[in-house]
């Protein structure tokens, strides 16, 4: 079973020190309160994501591009953890932003990156020094919030460190 997904974009401040192209996949079923992309809890909404699609987005974007970070998608493991093997036997690092608090180990092992925690407003989102939600390096171990919060990363936009989302649906 293949998930839906937006037009993906090129974003720059999701992963620290990388060039990604972004997915956001539709069918969230994390529901937290106040979430700012509410259209992407309709698993219809969007386009299929199929391999063949997602290989010919790659390609289109070989050279600019060092990673892939998917906006969701944990639901559908197996359709995830196809794109994860194309994406590294194509040479990019792998980054998963998820509302969820804990990660499939057969999804994590594909990981470079990884975000974790709900959107929950009074806390913030990983530009917050009160935040829940955790970015880590997969590879190290190391947690990476503090990348976030000295970038100042654009307040403007203000889904994408959250549960990265506003900049490919805007
Ligand atoms: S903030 Fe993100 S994880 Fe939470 S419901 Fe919205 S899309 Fe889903």
């Amino acid at each position: 079973m293949e998930f839906n997904c937006l037009p993906p974009s090129v974003v720059f401040q999701e992963v620290p020190n990388e060039i990604s192209l972004c997915f956001s996949i539709t069918g969230c079923k994390v529901g937290c309160k106040g979430c700012h992309s509410t259209e992407l809890w309709n698993e219809n909404y969007g386009s299929a994501l199929t391999n063949k699609a997602f290989i010919t987005w790659l390609k289109k974007y070989q050279g600019l591009i060092s990673c892939v970070v998917f906006f969701g998608g944990e639901w559908q493991r197996h359709a995830l953890i196809e794109k994860l093997l194309i994406a590294k036997n194509l040479g990019l690092k792998t980054c998963l932003y998820s509302g969820e608090r804990y990660i499939d180990i057969n999804i994590y092992q594909h990981l470079n990156f990884l975000k974790t925690g709900p959107w929950q407003a009074e806390l913030g989102g990983l530009e917050s020094n009160t935040t829940n939600q955790i970015f880590r390096n997969v590879n190290t171990g190391e947690t990476l919030n503090h990348l976030f919060i000295k970038n100042h990363l654009n307040k403007s936009n203000n889904h994408s460190t959250k549960e990265g989302t506003n900049n490919v649906a805007a």
